[in-house]
């Protein structure tokens, strides 16, 4: 068990060392290990980049370790320019996104095109992410956290909240259409509340150079968003003992839903 999270636990005056056994021998789940079996992974993004902002050094690692990653991108982007216009931005977006997708080894996009600023949370929302998940049959799903304190962002909430109930309704015949597919872990990017941090000091100059990719985006402020990605790959990695990592909530999906300690495991 990593640290930080040692030091959690025991604030809350729970041994850390019971859950991560309880997590194994119950759920096959190795919180160290969280990847362990998963061969297919669907990221679902907000808006075209958040994906690799939060966590494209893991995925670039993920996909050289012969993991098969998608891409679900909710909405199009159209509204993250001053200079370019929406309709415009739209193409321009896409374009980039393929591009950076090539560099962390993403093979499959897919597109709600949703207007940005105006993604919803509502039941249509999340039956569209559990149709797609259920045709992608992924053993991950991950999403922002939606708990992220400070985010004052709607479409990185709702994309959470719509793609969490998605990934826990998939596995019910009742809710959606289409065969159940039983969603076997979920994990959230954009985390204050970390329970794995991936070293990715050997993929952050691939993280770097595919936001670079993303030139509507980040372009013109280049060198800041340097120092901003390095900070929080530090942040991340120095509650691990790395030098540079990406943090994630990542938990059996069951285990979010009714279940106080959901914060602590
Ligand atoms: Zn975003």
């Amino acid at each position: 068990m990593k640290p930080f999270l040692l030091a959690r636990a025991k604030l809350r005056g729970v041994s850390p060392d019971e859950f991560k056994e309880l997590l194994r021998e119950t759920l096959g789940f190795d919180v160290e290990r969280p990847f362990e079996g998963v061969e297919r992974i669907l990221c679902v993004q907000p808006h075209p980049d958040d994906c690799e902002l939060a966590i494209g050094g893991a995925l670039a690692k993920l996909s050289r370790g012969r993991r098969e990653i998608t891409y679900l991108t909710l909405t199009d982007g159209s509204a993250g320019s001053r200079e370019i216009p929406p309709e415009k931005l739209k193409e321009v977006r896409r374009e980039e996104q393929e591009r950076a997708a090539e560099i962390i080894g993403v093979k499959k996009l897919i597109w709600l095109d949703y207007p940005d600023t105006k993604l919803p949370h509502s039941e249509d929302l999340r039956d569209e992410i559990l149709r797609i998940i259920r045709s992608e049959k992924p053993d991950l799903v991950l999403t922002p956290d939606p708990w992220l304190p400070y985010d004052v962002h709607p479409d990185h909430r709702n994309a959470g909240f719509s793609t969490g109930e998605a990934a826990f309704f998939s596995a019910l015949p009742s809710v959606g259409e289409g065969e159940p597919w039983e969603v076997r872990l979920l994990g959230f990017y954009y985390t204050d509340n970390p329970n794995y941090i991936e070293d990715i000091g050997d993929f952050l100059k691939l993280k770097l150079k595919a936001l670079k990719a993303h030139k509507s985006q980040f372009g013109s402020e280049w060198s800041s968003w340097e120092v901003f990605v390095k900070s929080v790959a530090r942040f991340y990695g120095e509650t691990a003992g790395f030098k540079y990592g990406e943090g994630m909530k990542i938990l059996p999906t069951v285990l979010f839903h009714a279940n106080p300690l959901a914060g602590v495991l």
